[in-house]
């Protein structure tokens, strides 16, 4: 038996049984072994049948008595007895008529299942039989319950299984020894088998903390690799002046907050050094990071080099410009900014390459058109990255590339990754975080709505307008008939498109106030109109889709509608209303129910939780990293075990990656390690 034989070589594997397999994704030996169960049946404690009561049970008796028919069409039922020294209960199969025929009489079994009333009779409801052994595997202990696919069922992986314990009990260590040793794990044999075929409770829980262990130490040491890759590059160093971060923060209208402070302290001081600097600030939205940028990027320019920003949207880079126009004009840098956009004239854009080829522009700010345009960034020595999780690693690394070295690489992400998680997958970046509000900010009053009270909401929204405030109206939808994965037309779907939301607003709810479109399918030209006209305040109400996700900063805007807010989910909708509350006065934001439903426990906590962070980590509770990643980085992570809220593992396993690195330990010496550890770099490494 070999790891890569095929599944059909098992017995009871059949051509047909192979093919259910190949739909649980296994074909080979390898695969079958490394299948843990999604749960566990625990029938370890073995009773008299005097003992048993409804629910789990198992136990030791005979089984006579046997009749078998068909109740009616496609109905077969199989009744027995099973009895022990202190008593009789029934047993029933429904619909297993071969049931009859491999009950030996006379013998002693274990019977495992569910006692349950059916038909006015207790009995034991298709219960699993083995005879009595030393190694029962359906019955008499804690079996493994498997994710199954029709036709082949828990039960059935885990005779296939059971043949497979010689080869599972040869499997080879795949931590380094030492590691093993110092935290007393099991090896991975008999981590595997008790994963399969736990003796108790404590050997279950042994597997699943070394082989838990295993996995985030594979993401951890992948990630620390990656750092010391970057350290070992050469970036030449930003001297710190004084004088001009001094100069800057003179000019601002508003005091730093310590998080600032602290972070571009960091920042300064990561990039004096001759190693590229790889750094993230987390924080969350209105937290002030585009000023944190604009310091960074001071530094860079005063020493006359050139700096890259990268966001997501075009609506996005250019706000930025405009910000960071603002920025640097008491210091006299703002002439040395340029926009390169998709949205731009062919024309525009050659004006902007001339600028920086005679080093006139050296400060680029645009969307992935960095990337494909000709512009020369031969003296790049700062690419800024605004909202990070928005750009692959292919992307980062093509604007890198554009500076024939490595820069300094500032990260800037709105989306709050609980620390746990971030060192996981992150490990590689310095972290700064920025967790204090600017000064005078209240948190958004956040409200789930009915659309029966829509009435009285318009009311209250119109209080805010009659102010001079401005609002926001988000839709799941542009038109009632928009297709991928959106239902189908119909009056429900009317309700939630932006195009009708917008024709009743303005010509109805609203009909006072100016109130202008916004959506993905516009040409940029009229997508930057209506949202310049916004920002200048020629329009009190935008009505848009999630094109104003991420970063739009208009502080005047007080009011955040979410239409169909249960379509959302919690993260985005988060960012959404971080869109308001950026200005001194009191924010809403209200979450309008597409229908009269009770809202979920996730929306619930959007209301009591302001903070980011803390819904991040429940994000991660309820629905796992994918759920903040999106499939980002979800190949590379496949946790199936730890758990990232797991605090413990984490500081763990990241210890141990580290005492590797220190040890000067050698990959090849672990093949399937270095396999994992290769995988997660071929998607996490900027080199
Ligand atoms: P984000 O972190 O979401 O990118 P921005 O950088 O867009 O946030 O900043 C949000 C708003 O807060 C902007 O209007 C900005 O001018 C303002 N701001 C930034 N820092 C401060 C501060 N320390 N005090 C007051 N307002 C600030
Ligand atoms: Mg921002």
């Amino acid at each position: 038996m070999q790891l890569d034989d095929g599944i059909a070589s098992l017995k009871g594997v059949g051509a047909a049984t192979a093919g259910l397999y190949a739909r649980l994704g296994i074909t080979t030996l390898g695969q079958l072994i490394d299948y843990f169960p999604r749960t566990y049946d625990d029938y370890s404690a073995v009773q008299p049948v005097r003992d048993i009561t409804p629910g789990t049970v198992t136990i030791q008796a005979a089984i006579g008595r046997i009749t078998a028919r068909y109740v009616r069409r496609g109905m077969h039922i199989t009744e027995a007895v099973a009895t022990d020294k202190t008593g009789s209960v029934r047993l029933v199969w429904f619909n297993q008529p071969y049931r009859a025929a491999s009950i030996h009489a006379g013998r002693d079994y274990y019977i495992s299942g569910t006692l349950a009333l059916a038909r006015q009779h207790f009995a034991i409801q298709s219960p699993a039989i083995e005879l009595v052994s030393e190694f029962p595997v359906n019955t008499a202990r804690i079996v493994p319950v498997y994710r199954e696919t029709k036709g082949l069922t828990s039960r059935q992986i885990r005779r296939a299984i059971q043949q497979l314990l010689p080869l599972i009990r040869t499997l080879r260590e795949t931590l380094p020894p030492w590691l093993v040793a110092a935290h007393g794990f099991l090896s991975r044999a008999a981590a595997v088998e008790q994963m399969h075929f736990p003796d108790g409770p404590d050997g279950m829980a042994q597997a699943q903390a070394r082989l838990g262990f295993e996995e985030v130490f594979g993401l951890t040491l992948a990630s620390l690799l990656n750092k010391y890759e970057i350290m070992r590059e050469y970036a030449p160093p930003v001297p710190f002046d004084e004088a001009i971060a001094r100069e800057f923060v003179r000019h601002l209208p508003f005091t730093l907050t310590d998080a600032q402070r602290r972070t571009i302290w960091q920042i300064y001081l990561d990039m004096q050094r001759d190693q590229p600097m790889n750094r993230l600030v987390e924080g969350d939205v209105g937290s002030g990071k585009t000023v944190v940028a604009a310091m960074a990027a001071v530094m860079v320019l005063h020493h006359g080099h050139q700096v890259a920003l990268m966001a997501p949207t075009e609506i996005l880079a250019r706000q930025h410009a405009a910000t960071l126009q603002r920025l640097l004009q008491p210091l006299g840098l703002d002439a040395q900014l340029g926009l390169l956009v998709g949205g731009m004239s062919a024309a525009e854009k050659q004006r902007v390459r001339g600028q920086a080829a005679q080093g006139a522009v050296r400060f680029i700010a645009g969307t992935h058109a960095l990337i494909q345009d000709r512009v020369d960034m031969r003296a790049l020595e700062l690419v800024i990255i605004d909202e990070q999780h928005r750009f692959g690693v292919e992307q980062r690394k093509a604007l890198m590339a554009k500076a024939g070295h490595m820069p300094h690489v500032l990260n800037l992400t709105a989306t709050p990754i609980p620390r746990s998680l971030a060192l996981t997958l992150y490990g590689e970046l310095d972290i700064s975080i920025l967790d204090t509000k600017p000064a005078g900010r209240h948190d958004v009053i956040t409200e789930i709505c009915s659309p029966h009270s829509r009435a009285q909401l318009n009311a209250r929204i119109m209080g805010e307008l009659e102010q001079g405030r401005q609002m926001f109206v988000v839709c799941p939808l542009i038109t009632p008939q928009t297709g991928a994965g959106q239902p189908a037309g119909g009056a429900y779907a009317a309700e939630l498109a932006a195009e009708q939301i917008f024709e009743r607003i303005a010509k109805k709810d609203f009909r006072q106030f100016r109130t202008g479109l916004l959506h993905g399918r516009m040409k940029p030209a009229e997508k930057n109109e209506v949202m310049q006209a916004f920002v200048e305040h020629r329009l009190d109400i935008l009505v848009s889709t999630t094109v104003i996700e991420v970063g739009v900063d208009v502080p005047n805007a007080s009011v955040m509608l979410v239409e169909g807010a249960d379509r959302f989910g919690l993260a985005q909708i988060h960012q959404l209303r971080g869109r308001v509350g950026r200005g001194a006065h009191q924010a809403y934001c209200f979450l309008m129910m597409s229908d009269a439903k009770a809202p979920s426990a996730r929306l619930r906590a959007l209301e009591r939780t302001a903070s980011g962070f803390r819904l991040a980590e429940l994000d991660l509770e309820l629905r796992g990293p994918g759920a903040i990643y999106g499939t980002m980085q979800h190949g590379a992570l496949d946790l199936r075990i730890a758990r990232l809220t797991d605090v413990r593992l984490i500081t763990r396993a990241r210890e141990a990656a580290q005492a590797y690195i220190d040890r000067g330990e050698d990959l090849r010496h672990y093949p399937v390690l270095m396999e994992r550890v290769r995988r997660i770099r071929a998607v996490t490494s900027l080199n």
